[in-house]
């Protein structure tokens, strides 16, 4: 019997492994594919993503191929570019962060199984987990299986909301002028966001999403037309954003998509992956884990709510509103960046950007009205 198995080897269970493995838990991954394997995705990785990566002591710029410190965002009332101190988007591919991220846990003993589960059941002091080929058995175990999950429909927990995605890897030269700046277009798609994010050697992730979901694949095969770039084959998936409030049951956690904690605003989800699975591992130091990892995700899950507030504002009330506040007050480069700036690099929570955003137009509107 293991100590711990993690069912699922994208960012959430490849984090788990390697924080169990470093604090001496004998740790198991199961994963229904192999490395490298496609996971549709931008690859976009933020400052706290990095900030989180080298507390971790995982250094990530062998997998990351493009830096963007200048992000074009295209608004109904027209295009900015903001500038930012540290790269915004560290640009990866995801298989090669998965596998890179895999093999530096495989390196830290954790033991693996290519295997399906498919479903998890909790007796007095174990848990079993089933899977295609066989059963195995463990004292703890930690779902990181993606969405939708088998682990948490097993105990009955669910993402309550998620957005679809679509991208895929085009290719060709780039019939715009932005340079090599990534590029979020808010035109796109409703409730959602087209985005072009640069690799190298003249490839892009581009795709699109949005929390209404529909047939987008027409959609996204004419922006990358209009881009001017030859598509690759598209992919589509999930984004759970919005968790429940309970994160585990008994002997078993659940992390990452599986619990549904990307961010509703940006479609953010490998730096929740991660956190959710470090945090996990970590709660199996305590005397009673699961109570400790409830504890330690509850900052989170209240700032979820926070996010999804500023989610309704930015896609939702009334956009064009928004877009124009960032145009004609210049908010767009100075104010909104910093905001960005903090949110993104992990030190400003959500409820204290609103705060921030509420000042702001507050003090611009001041401004205004004194000059009329
Ligand atoms: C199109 C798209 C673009 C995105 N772009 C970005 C971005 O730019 N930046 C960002 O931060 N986030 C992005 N996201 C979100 C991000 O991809 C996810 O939030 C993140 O992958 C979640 O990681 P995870 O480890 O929880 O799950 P996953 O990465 O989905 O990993 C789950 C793993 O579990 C395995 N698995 C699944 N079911 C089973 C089973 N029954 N048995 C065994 N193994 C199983 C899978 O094979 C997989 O390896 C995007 C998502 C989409 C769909």
């Amino acid at each position: 019997m293991h100590d711990l198995i993690i069912v699922g080897s994208g960012p959430a269970g490849n984090t788990a492994a390697l924080v169990a493995s470093r604090l001496g838990i004998r740790a198991l991954i199961i994963d229904k594919s192999r490395h490298p394997r496609a996971k549709p995705c931008g690859g976009g990785l933020t400052p706290k993503t990095i900030a989180l990566s080298r507390l971790l002591g995982l250094d990530l710029s062998e997998v990351i191929e493009h830096e963007c410190d200048e992000v074009v965002t295209v608004t109904q009332a027209g295009s900015f570019a903001m500038r930012f101190k540290e790269p915004m988007i560290r640009v990866s591919r995801r298989e090669r962060l998965d596998e890179f991220m895999f093999n530096e846990a495989v390196n830290n003993g954790v033991e693996y199984v290519n295997d399906e589960v498919l479903k998890v059941k909790e007796t007095q002091d174990k848990v079993e987990v089933i899977g295609r080929n066989s059963i195995y058995e463990a004292k703890w175990v930690i779902g990181a299986d993606g969405a939708p999950s088998r682990v948490g429909r097993s105990i009955g927990i669910t993402p309550k909301s998620s957005a679809l995605a679509l991208m895929n890897i085009a290719s060709g030269e780039l019939s715009i002028n932005t340079g090599d700046a990534c590029i979020l277009d808010f035109t796109r798609i409703k409730w959602g966001y087209a985005w072009l994010f640069p690799l190298s050697h003249g490839y892009y992730d581009v795709g699109l999403g949005s929390a209404l979901k529909g047939r987008y694949s027409d959609l996204l095969l004419n922006y990358i037309g209009e881009l001017g770039l030859k598509p690759g084959r598209i992919m589509g998936h999930l984004i759970p954003y919005k968790p429940p409030t309970v994160v585990s049951v008994g002997r078993i956690m659940l992390t990452g998509d599986a619990l549904g904690l990307a961010d509703p605003v940006t479609g953010e989800g490998i730096f929740q992956a991660m956190l959710s699975g470090a945090l996990a591992a970590l709660s199996l130091r305590y005397s009673n884990p699961t109570e400790r990892y409830n504890m330690l995700m509850a900052n989170y899950l209240r700032d979820n709510k926070h996010a999804l507030m500023v989610a309704y504002v930015v896609y939702g009330v009334d956009s064009l509103f928004l877009s124009r506040f960032l145009g004609v007050t210049g908010f767009s480069r100075t104010g909104a960046v910093s905001i960005i700036e903090k949110v993104t690099g992990g030190k400003l929570t959500y409820r204290d950007a609103i705060k921030d955003i509420v000042k702001s137009i507050v003090h611009i509107s001041n401004l205004i009205s004194s000059r009329t």
